[in-house]
């Protein structure tokens, strides 16, 4: 079967691999209908050395089972699944929290290496797959498919990004970046029902989108003026709740700069950084938490397909360009050169 490999900076390949099989009793073998390319896959890209590679590539799928091993009990051949881009067994007093990025069975984990599997391929081998795996109730060629495929990652992050900064209905909130994340994080500090959603952002067809999302203000502006520009737009106290979706450490600072007393910042972006302040001159002095993390997608799924069955949200629409496998090498350089916001992979 054919898979994609990174095997360095810039260096995405498809090519031929073993087929993907069942290999433990709570296996199950999904072949892919749909997967995409995440803002997260960018950061290899840019920095992944040689000796680290290959490695498989895709954390987001939907697909039909095609096989399961003798333990799986809630999906079966032929349904239509959904996997979140973390492994677990939806059981373990992690699970049971709603944090499954934490689950605590052995073979719970990103799909990072190991196992060596990855979404952006003709087939996958799912561990766990009673805990990982969600049925979704559509045809593979349905509609609502790239809307159901965000369940996956960046719906669930950017939603996790709202959950744990508290957003709710008094709540004024500033998302930091125009990804898919970001622009989710929107849509969700909407459906939670935000005042208040200043999308700081730079390139227009997002912040678009963020509008008919329900961003209220676009701050184009970064740095100093950008946080001056949020301040303007909020009595000069800043927002309740930073969504920061990016990752670098002038996103963090950006956040320190617009986030009111009392507020929080929830990280959802990767941070490319070890170290950043958090004494008295930064988030002590004014009482500012800091939260968010590696999002348990899992645990939104039940929650937020309801609304996209329904056609209440319809976050598939971050997905502005389609390819197959062959395409996939173009469809990074695509996104990495802010050419393609999110691509959409059908095998
Ligand atoms: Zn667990």
């Amino acid at each position: 079967m054919r898979a994609t490999l990174m095997y360095g900076a810039g260096d995405v390949r498809v090519e031929d691999v073993p087929d993907s099989a069942i290999e433990q009793p709570t296996d199950a073998l999904v072949r892919v209908t749909a997967s995409c390319v995440c803002g997260s896959d960018l950061w290899p890209y840019a920095s992944m050395k040689p000796e680290d590679g290959p490695a498989r590539m895709g954390h987001e799928f939907i697909g039909i089972v095609e096989d399961t091993g003798s333990e799986v009990t809630t999906v079966k051949r032929g349904d239509l699944v959904v996997a979140p881009f973390a492994i677990s067994d939806n059981t373990c007093e992690f699970c049971r929290e709603g944090l499954h990025t934490s689950c605590a069975h052995p073979q719970a984990g990103f799909w990072d290496g190991e196992p060596e599997e990855g979404g952006q391929a003709e087939a996958v081998r799912v561990p766990l797959a009673d805990g990982t795996l969600v049925k979704l109730p559509v045809a593979a060629d349905s509609a609502l498919v790239p809307s159901l495929l965000t369940l996956s990652d960046v719906l669930g992050t950017g939603y996790h990004a709202a959950v744990a900064g508290g957003v709710d209905e008094r709540t004024r909130v500033t998302v930091i970046g125009d990804g898919a994340v970001g622009l989710l994080a929107v849509l969700s500090a909407k459906r939670l029902g935000a005042e208040q959603i200043i999308l700081m952002g730079r390139h227009e067809a997002r912040t678009d989108l963020g509008r008919a999302f329900g961003a209220t203000d676009v701050v184009s502006a970064r740095g100093e003026e950008g946080v001056e520009a949020v301040r303007e737009l909020t009595g000069g106290h800043g927002t309740h709740a930073v969504l920061e979706a990016v990752g670098h450490m002038s996103a963090y600072e950006q956040a320190l700069g617009v986030v009111r007393p009392g507020g929080v910042i929830s990280r959802v972006g990767v941070p490319q950084y070890e170290e950043a302040p958090i004494g008295f001159g930064s988030l002590f002095r004014h009482n500012i938490r800091l939260a968010g993390g590696p999002a348990p997608a899992r645990a939104y799924i039940e929650e937020l397909m309801p609304d996209i069955l329904d056609g209440v949200i319809e976050p598939g629409k971050v997905f502005d360009a389609t390819t197959d496998l062959d395409g996939v090498p173009a469809g990074y350089q695509a996104m990495a050169d802010r050419k393609s916001l999110k691509v959409l992979i059908k095998p």
